[in-house]
């Protein structure tokens, strides 16, 4: 045990990793994040707060590869917060998140939704770009999520929305497909969480464009808002 908290908790994560390299020793090839099952009890931090602990974060094996990281960005108090994987490039070289193509896409739904970029709150699982795009692991997504928690429970939203597989499959402790999760309403801790495909899968499968908007027009109807814009038959925007 040491007096100095950073060095406790490397200590701690070093622990994290080292039972998860057994684990995958074993044939574990994967491992749910555990949420507290309630709130933290200690109020929760502002997003500021937050974005100050997680600090020039040395937590997992991405730090050395980015450029910044990526906190997240919108309205502190928004009623939906759209929650994706993780930076790519340009997010990466902008500090923002959902700024390249994938991001275009998803600012044109948010926009066709009635809204603007900055009356909602982005965010993904992990902060930091993963080499090659490629998806996220569970270690950092172990070492990351904490963090998206915390920024969840600054918000308080009325709703989320979970782009893709990884951040549903994060966000609600399963391993389902997100073919089978999309469409539907889950709990996360007390708030509707709507999955949907994410904007990336869509740019390389733009018949799925139309699914996505029935998923959005769902979404407006539980948050008691009309669509600004109405999709055609083909799927829209
Ligand atoms: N894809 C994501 O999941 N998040 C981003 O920020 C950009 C692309």
């Amino acid at each position: 045990m040491t007096s100095n908290p950073r060095a406790e908790l490397r200590e701690i994560v070093g622990e994290v990793r080292a039972y998860l390299e057994a684990q995958r020793e074993l044939g574990v090839e994967q491992v749910d994040v555990q949420w507290p099952e309630s709130p933290v009890a200690s109020p929760p931090l502002t997003l500021r707060e937050v974005r100050e602990e997680l600090g020039e974060c040395t937590r997992c094996k991405l730090h050395p590869h980015r450029t910044q990281i990526v906190f997240g960005v919108g309205d502190p108090k928004a009623r939906l917060v759209f929650v994706g994987e993780a930076p790519g490039a340009d997010e990466d070289a902008q500090g923002e998140p959902f700024v390249g193509r994938a991001g275009q896409l998803l600012t044109k739904i948010i926009l066709a939704m009635g809204m603007q970029r900055e009356d909602v709150y982005i965010c993904n699982i992990i902060k930091c770009r993963p080499p090659g795009n490629r998806t996220p692991e569970s270690e950092e997504i172990l070492a990351c999520s904490p963090f998206l928690l915390k920024q969840l429970q600054a918000i308080r939203p009325q709703f989320i929305c979970a782009l893709g597989g990884p951040a549903t499959q994060t966000l609600l402790r399963t391993k389902e497909p997100i073919s089978r999760l999309r469409g539907k309403f889950y709990d996360f801790q007390g708030i509707p969480l709507l999955p949907t495909y994410h904007p990336a899968f869509l740019l390389r499968n733009p018949y799925e464009k139309k699914t996505v908007w029935e998923d959005m027009k769902l979404l407006l109807r539980e948050m008691g808002l009309a669509a600004a814009h109405r999709s055609d038959d083909r799927g829209s925007p």
